[in-house]
């Protein structure tokens, strides 16, 4: 409990102790968020009259806590970019300041709830911060009806992946041979990290219905021969003769490429962690990096450490992380979506990943159903809108899914990049180095990032024929790459 309270931003140890006083010995007491809130003082009381809608301050409850949450929302207010940008938001919505507090410190009270009463270290790992986006759970077992949290230990987005590694990336070669690459150091992943990993074939196909996809896969497909990607292109015949959902009339013809595999993001990761720990790293979790010097002192709640070099492999957040040491690293999160079918009528094989080129919608076999995504609602659409999208092009595509019933099981954030390739590099000036922007498709390239991330650090300059995307030199870093329109899809 102490520990968890003290990867809160904003709580230091006297305020930790102020909040464990105020619950006493026995949290479990506090029946709920709402509950503890009203305990602090920080739970708004409607006091609408007539047509105004309107809540007051509480005044009651314990003051001395209601006092420590305000001196969080203070120090988040001063040092937390996202606070930050949310006062200026609800201030650009005319609330007063005294009623952003309020906000804020009903916001904290939340996660201060959470890390209060979390019962065991396993539970701890479900504690996330109010400001980054949550990340629900993906189901353990497969079927929509049934899920429960994942316990993962990973607060990133390789926890809730589609599992999906692949080597095909239409137009892009250059991601194709990272990915070979990492198919490689899959395939050897025992060797390394003494961690068994899964892999279970299942191919990926991309659905061409116009004769310029047919061509634009024409014009690439020597450079993906080039960079080791396997794939040809296949009649619709045969494309349904792989997958029987797809309807041969409305596809001209197919790309196909059998090296992609299913496997556990989780797996990769406690793999990898595991054969850092084997090789003398420490390694720290729940404790975030809140402030970067320009010396490369990193702050945490945990203290703080002197480092040669930074290595900024934080997913969704990099840019964030990497402002705070003064590096702009042009990568945004970018919101996801994946959905479940209903059980189809006819019980199904297991297929290949199927993408169809215009709408970027893929589906996948997951145990009983269809787990697919298409992105998410594009701007002003309303999700009736976007989920009416997609049922059309499944009842065009795969005519047995048509006016199936669709679920949520997960959403999440991945790091997309101007250009939807990988960021890697090192900063001109300063070690701080960076692996980010894969846009959807870390797991495919995270062993060849991480190798070219080792030749930075190691050997300065990477060997000749590892990098698909030089790491920039001082000249280029400040030259970003043309931004070309984001794949609605992970992997
Ligand atoms: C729904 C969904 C499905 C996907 N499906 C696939 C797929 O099938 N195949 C595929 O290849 N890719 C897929 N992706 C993309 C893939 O998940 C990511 O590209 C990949 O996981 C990124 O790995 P990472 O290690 O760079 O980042 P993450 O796994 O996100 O890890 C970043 C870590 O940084 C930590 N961190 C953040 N801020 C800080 C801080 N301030 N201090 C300290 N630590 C911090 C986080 O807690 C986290 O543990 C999917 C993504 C989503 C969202």
């Amino acid at each position: 409990m102490w520990s968890l309270l003290l990867t809160i931003h904003g709580v230091g140890p006297v305020t930790a102790a102020r909040l464990l006083v105020a619950v006493g010995d026995n949290p479990g007491r506090l029946r709920s968020e709402a509950a503890f809130a009203y305990l602090c003082g920080v739970a708004p009381i409607p006091a609408s009259a007539g047509r105004r809608d309107r809540h007051r301050l509480n005044r009651g409850g314990n003051r001395s806590v209601n006092a420590t949450l305000y001196r969080i929302a203070v120090v988040r207010m001063q040092r937390d970019r996202r606070a930050r940008e949310y006062v200026a938001r609800r201030t650009a919505q005319g609330l007063r300041k005294k009623d952003i507090i309020c906000c804020l410190k009903r916001s904290i009270a939340r996660e201060v709830f959470k890390a209060l009463t979390c019962t065991n270290s396993k539970e701890s790992a479900s504690v996330t911060p109010v400001f980054p986006p949550k990340y629900p759970t993906a189901t353990p077992c497969g079927c929509a009806h049934c899920w429960k949290p994942r316990r993962s230990g990973c607060g990133g987005a390789s926890a809730h992946t589609a599992g999906m590694v692949r080597t095909y990336f239409p137009g892009d070669p250059e991601t194709g041979r990272m990915a070979v690459r990492s198919l490689n150091a899959y395939h050897d992943f025992a060797r390394h990290t003494a961690a068994p990993l899964a892999l279970k074939r299942l191919g990926f196909m991309v659905l061409f219905t116009d004769e310029q996809q047919i061509a634009a896969f024409e014009a690439t497909h020597q450079a993906q021969q080039a960079a080791g990607v396997q794939v040809g292109l296949i009649s619709a015949r045969e494309a349904s003769g792989l997958n029987p959902l797809i309807n041969e009339r409305a596809v001209l013809a197919a790309a196909w490429s059998p090296e992609a595999y299913h496997v556990d993001g989780l797996d990769i990761v406690r793999g990898y962690a595991a054969a850092a720990r084997n090789h003398g790293a420490r390694l720290f979790t729940h404790t975030p990096v809140t402030c970067i010097d320009d010396d490369n002192t990193i702050h945490t709640p945990q203290g703080s450490i002197k480092a040669d070099s930074i290595v900024c492999t934080a997913g969704p957040w990099s840019g964030e992380v990497a402002s705070m040491a003064s590096v702009d690293l042009p990568m945004r999160p970018h919101a996801i979506e994946m959905l479940f079918t209903d059980a189809p009528p006819s019980p199904h094989r297991e297929m290949p990943m199927t993408m169809h080129a215009t709408s970027g919608l893929r589906i996948r076999s997951w145990k009983d159903r269809i787990l697919l995504a298409m992105g998410v609602p594009k701007a002003g659409e309303a999700r009736e809108a976007w989920l009416g999208r997609i049922a059309g092009h499944l009842g065009t595509l795969f005519p047995a899914l048509d006016g199936i019933g669709l679920q949520r099981p997960w959403s999440g954030d991945f790091d997309a990049s101007p250009n939807n390739t990988a960021l890697i590099g090192e900063h001109p000036t300063r070690r701080f180095l960076y692996a980010a922007g894969f846009t959807g498709a870390g797991l495919c390239q995270a062993p060849a990032a991480g190798e070219k991330l080792r030749d930075l650090l190691i050997v300065k300059k990477p060997a000749p024929d590892t990098a698909p995307t030089r790491p920039r030199s001082a000249s280029s870093l400040t030259t970003w790459p043309t931004p070309r329109p984001a794949t609605t899809s992970p992997a």
